[in-house]
């Protein structure tokens, strides 16, 4: 590959695009791609969505930016309706998924000492967890690979086994203030966590004096068919982080809290420049007119249904490749087994058209962009089909 002036902390694959639409992405050598990746879960209505296009280039002509100096009536709106869809209150904006958690950390941890209890500032996450590359985010995903070289790990963290209420009950002291878990684990394999873990969680939370986080940065936004996954199993945190599809491919995060969780959270306690500008939040009252347009959740959720059949039938075919076949709605992981690295079926299947994004443990994840039908589902199932025929250990 040519050299570039790019900092190399991605072992990039030497392809890029020129063009998007729909489920579909053109690379600048000419070819199309059936995109089952959505940049990581961001593109959540597919390229160049033409509401999206038409609110960009509507507020892109007005208004980018004034600072939060001001107010800013397009996030003001937008606050509102997460509030008037969600268990929250109160928003705070971000460019990011790893700031959308830090400011959940924060908000916890203020909580706390708001309360009178600044002693309590651990939060317990959860072993295989992923929670951003800050250094308080990376300390809250705990992996060895996440922190090594950086020195100190941020102090504050616990680590328990995911969807073990048990454990997480065990780990709690008088110092912890929070904990903070991912209702379907995205980068580390796709993995739900059961409702009755999530019940347990809130139960436990409210036993201890705890505030509940979930970060919903991947599952949220509608992916799973819901809003947000916890939605699924009847469960409400105190406070929620959003990203990737909350911008539909723009840049925004959203830290999403209670009133009372947020009490501490007064004026110059927290803050961002570009945090919610009108530009960002103007796009993101767009993804939310199509995401909230009646019938759009449920179409999701039919769409899931199907490619959860088709992707049964590829598993019963591929029984000696595929281990298993898990996820919530239209976020899948396919187990892949061990003999077949993953990194390999992932450049096979772009070879024959389908881009989708590896995971931990062994797994090829499809995150589809919620817009797909079952003519993109079909597409898929025949790439994949073709794909794992194909495949050598
Ligand atoms: C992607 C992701 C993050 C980090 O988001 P960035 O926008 O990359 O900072 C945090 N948590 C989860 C669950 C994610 O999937």
């Amino acid at each position: 590959m040519t050299e570039t002036a790019m900092m190399p902390t991605y072992a990039r694959i030497d392809l890029s695009f020129e063009r998007g639409e729909g489920a579909y992405l053109f690379s600048t050598d000419g070819r199309r791609f059936l995109d089952f990746g959505s940049g990581i879960a961001v593109n959540a209505l597919g390229h160049s969505h033409p509401h999206l296009v038409k609110v960009l280039q509507e507020q892109g002509a007005k208004l980018w930016h004034t600072s939060n100096l001001f107010r800013i009536p397009e996030g003001e709106k937008l606050a509102g309706r997460l509030c008037d869809a969600s268990f929250a209150d109160q928003v705070f904006f971000t460019n990011s998924g790893a700031e959308a958690l830090e400011c959940s950390i924060k908000v916890a941890r203020k909580y706390q000492s708001h309360n009178g209890h600044p002693e309590k500032y651990r939060i317990i996450c959860c072993n295989g967890s992923f929670h951003g590359r800050t250094l308080a985010t990376i300390a809250a995903g705990g992996g060895e690979k996440l922190l090594a070289g950086f020195g100190p790990a941020v102090e504050g963290f616990d680590h328990v086994a995911f969807d073990n209420l048990n454990e997480m009950k065990a780990a709690i002291t008088p110092e912890t203030a929070a904990i903070m878990v991912e209702p379907v684990i995205g980068e580390g394999g796709i993995i739900p966590a059961s409702h009755e873990y999530l019940k347990g969680l809130r139960e436990t939370c409210d036993e201890f004096g705890l505030l509940l986080i979930f970060d919903e940065v991947q599952c949220g936004l509608g992916r799973t068919g819901k809003l947000f996954a916890h939605e699924w199993a009847d469960v409400q945190p105190d406070i929620a982080a959003s990203a990737k599809g909350i911008g539909g491919g723009f840049p925004l995060g959203a830290c999403l809290a209670t009133k009372e969780a947020a009490a501490g959270m007064v004026p110059g306690t927290h803050g961002s420049t570009y945090g919610g500008n009108p530009l960002a939040t103007a796009v993101g009252n767009g993804v939310l007119d199509v995401v909230m347009a009646p019938g759009f959740l449920s179409s999701v959720i039919a769409i899931s249904n199907y490619l959860n059949e088709a992707l049964e039938k590829l598993t019963k075919r591929h029984s000696d490749k595929i281990d298993l076949v898990r996820g919530a709605g239209l976020m899948v992981g396919i187990k892949v087994a061990e003999a077949y690295p993953v990194g390999n079926v992932i450049t096979a299947l772009r070879e024959n058209g389908l881009i989708a994004i590896p995971a931990a443990e062994n797994t090829v994840r499809l995150l589809p962009p919620m817009i797909i039908e079952q003519s993109h589902v079909d597409e898929a199932a025949a790439i994949l089909d073709k794909t794992f025929s194909e495949l050598e250990g």
